[in-house]
């Protein structure tokens, strides 16, 4: 049996026609800059996460970008976010010029911890401080970070929070707000592994401010308005039609994706709990988070088991046909590009543990029973009992 990390053909086969009749709608049309599905995308994904305005990107990572540049972050400027996360969340603060200051994770949920952002605060100078333009917390994984209390911070801080929610589109979080409505503004990615993914690159903002919204259309068109004049210098930051127009018709089977993901994770914990793996500590699985708003409190964009061998765990799955990835092998601080920053090993200890030791397994929706059966089997297998 082979059990890939991900299989989009799967996916694509149950979509095959919805999808090429998008597609061949905006051939066409032959309107790829900016069509009518642009706007259909955003009204449609800013209602889906509740929030009042939804701007399309050409990334995820240009998302963070133009949502730093909305803040008007530039040289010098500090902004803080986790060591531990996709590497766009912090290069694009440094694109800016601007200055990262990480903090670490919760080992449970992989995100930001908030006393590890109220120290990182702490150990900053009053004249940082004021220099300090954005919190981006990630709802890694597809959880949602402690907003309660991220929040709770960056008010008594007066910092606004950009929510890095690439991995997250749809996650309800605690207090009932999807992830991405609760700071200044939230930042999805496209990216076709992400649970709603393009058939390229694509990402949006959304926001609650007109003011920011308005900006963050300007920020993705060389801010120009009207055509040829330019109010700021921004990019080339846009959404294509034609990944408008698929992530379209894939939105409205998202929800069915999150629910087969969740199932998925279910019966993990249940395959584990049976293999007896974990009650050994042999592995370590994702916390169950709060059932209570049930099917989208994780949406499982990955499932990241944890385990002290990973790497040699990693090289007997992948001899048997299983597809596995490490999400992410090196936290910010012991980045090399990074380097001048001045951290070093041992100041995020949990970001660098989770670097070890975490594995994220098959959990795409169209994964069999038999399929996730197996892949547990091997795991055991590798754990043979003393
Ligand atoms: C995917 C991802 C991004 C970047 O999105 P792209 O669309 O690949 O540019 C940013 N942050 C996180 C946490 C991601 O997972």
């Amino acid at each position: 049996m082979r059990v890939p990390l991900l299989d989009l053909k799967a996916q694509y086969a149950t979509i095959r026609d919805e999808v090429r009749e998008a597609l061949d709608r905006v051939l066409e049309s032959q309107q790829f800059i900016m069509g009518p599905e642009v706007p259909a995308l955003e009204k449609a994904l800013a209602d889906y996460v509740g929030a009042r305005h939804g701007i399309g990107m050409s990334s995820g990572t240009d998302a963070l970008l133009a949502a730093l540049m909305a803040l008007g972050v530039g040289p010098g400027d500090r902004v803080i976010t986790p060591a531990y996360s996709f590497f766009a969340t912090a290069g694009v603060i440094t694109r800016l010029n601007a200055v990262p200051v990480f903090t670490d994770i919760d080992p449970g949920s992989y995100n930001m911890s908030p006393t590890s952002l109220e120290k990182a605060w702490a150990a900053l100078d009053r004249s940082v401080q004021q220099r300090v333009k954005a919190i981006v917390p990630v709802h890694l994984f597809g959880q949602c970070a402690d907003m309660a209390r991220i929040l709770e911070l960056a008010t008594d801080a007066k910092v606004p929070v950009i929510e890095d929610a690439a991995q997250a589109i749809g996650t309800i979080c605690k207090g009932g707000r999807a992830a991405g409505t609760m700071g200044v503004m939230g930042c999805f990615s496209f990216f076709p592994s992400k649970n709603l993914g393009a058939i390229g690159d694509g990402g949006m903002v959304v926001t609650d401010d007109e003011a920011l919204a308005e900006r963050l259309r300007l920020l993705r068109n060389h801010g120009a308005k009207p055509k040829y004049f330019h109010k700021i210098v921004g990019g080339n930051f846009r959404l294509d039609t034609i990944q408008a127009a698929v992530l379209l018709v894939k939105l409205r089977h998202l929800d069915t994706w999150h629910q087969a993901r969740r199932e998925n994770a279910d019966r993990y914990r249940e395959l584990f709990r049976q293999s007896g793996l974990v009650a050994r500590g042999a592995v370590g699985l994702p916390p169950v988070t709060d059932p209570t708003p049930a099917i989208r409190s994780h949406i499982y964009n990955q499932f990241v088991i944890r385990s002290p061998k990973r790497d040699a765990l990693r090289d007997f799955l992948t001899a048997q046909g299983v597809g596995t990835e490490i999400y992410y092998p090196v936290p910010f601080n012991l980045q090399e590009c990074f380097a001048d920053l001045g951290y070093r090993a041992g100041d995020f200890p949990e970001s660098e543990r989770a670097a070890r030791e975490s594995l994220a397994l098959p959990i795409y929706p169209e994964l069999t029973p038999a399929q996730q059966a197996y892949v547990v089997d091997w795991v055991a297998a590798f754990h043979p009992r003393a």
